[in-house]
């Protein structure tokens, strides 16, 4: 068997750019430190709106190239040499937002088979064997039909692959502590004038927000911020950036986080609150 390094971190994720605005600090701390960080992101986002306008003409499969190249830039300002997509390129495709037609493509993640689906992750899993995963809550953060079917598939690959040989030892979800969110929407009110962005977000629009208590894992990225921010610089075509801020196709400005807080779904948390997700496991896990 090949050498794997000591500390194993997957993550799963929708669309090309999720990974960068939700874990990307997370991501590039880890792979600076030499853990082995494995991104699978289960579809190429070929939906999603594009907001420059000279590459508004790419629509469907055209998209999802471009988005391709995007999230391989995005991984070389990470640090992360191992993304992937689930189950081979083009198997699943971009389902839209909840309620439009795209949800009923029987090509849609949507409409996959979660068990077929988790399947192609557990591949993964064996092979890689994480000590943790990080993906969404059940609402996908924010109720995006692939972010809910991205989260089902992650836990259900979880529990195939206990049953195959590898238990992932702790699993976290996405979350953004509510005064946090609050506090920086604060901020972003008072700098709001100087952005090139017209109007704010609000706290709502923040995928994972909860209640500060059930906050159990705080990663300071503070010095992976930049690259934080040029990865999501990456995904132009989803991502407008003007630091500390961000703004999707909405064109609504939210903070851009460069410290980036978990809830421990699964196992057993070392501290309260942990500063590393792999804290607590014993020796044997991590090797
Ligand atoms: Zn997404």
């Amino acid at each position: 068997m090949t050498e794997q390094p000591a500390r194993r971190l997957l993550l799963v994720h929708a669309h090309p750019d999720d990974e960068s605005i939700n874990n990307g600090a997370t991501m590039a701390k880890y792979a600076a430190e030499g853990a082995r960080v494995t991104l699978v992101t289960c579809t190429l986002g070929e939906h999603g709106e594009v907001i420059p306008p000279q590459l508004r003409h790419l629509t469907g499969a055209a998209l999802g190239a471009h988005r391709l190249a995007e999230l391989t830039a995005a991984m070389r300002e990470l640090g992360v040499e191992d993304f992937r997509l689930l189950g081979g390129k083009g198997r699943y495709e971009d389902s839209g937002m909840m309620g439009i037609a795209d949800n009923d493509d029987p090509a849609s993640l949507w409409q996959a088979d979660v068990d077929d689906a988790a399947r192609a992750l557990v591949e993964v899993i064996l092979e890689v064997r994480p000590q943790v995963l990080v993906t969404y809550d059940p609402d996908g953060g924010y109720g995006h039909p692939d972010h809910i079917q991205t989260h089902r598939i992650a836990m259900r690959a979880a529990e195939l692959a206990a049953g195959a040989g590898w238990e992932i030892p702790k699993i976290y979800w996405n979350r953004v502590p509510r005064t946090v969110a609050e506090q920086a929407f604060a901020r972003l009110q008072v700098d709001l004038p100087a952005l090139p962005f017209g109007k704010a977000a609000t706290v709502a629009d923040v995928p994972g927000v909860v209640e500060d208590e059930r906050i159990t894992t705080v990663i300071d990225g503070t010095a992976h911020g930049a690259a934080k921010a040029a990865a999501m610089r990456a995904h132009a075509t989803q991502i407008d950036v003007a630091e500390p801020y961000f703004a999707l196709s909405n064109e609504l400005a939210q903070p851009l986080f460069t410290t980036e807080y978990y809830e421990l779904a699964h196992g057993e948390p070392a501290a309260r609150p942990e500063s590393d997700l792999f804290a607590g496991l014993a020796p044997q896990e991590a090797s």
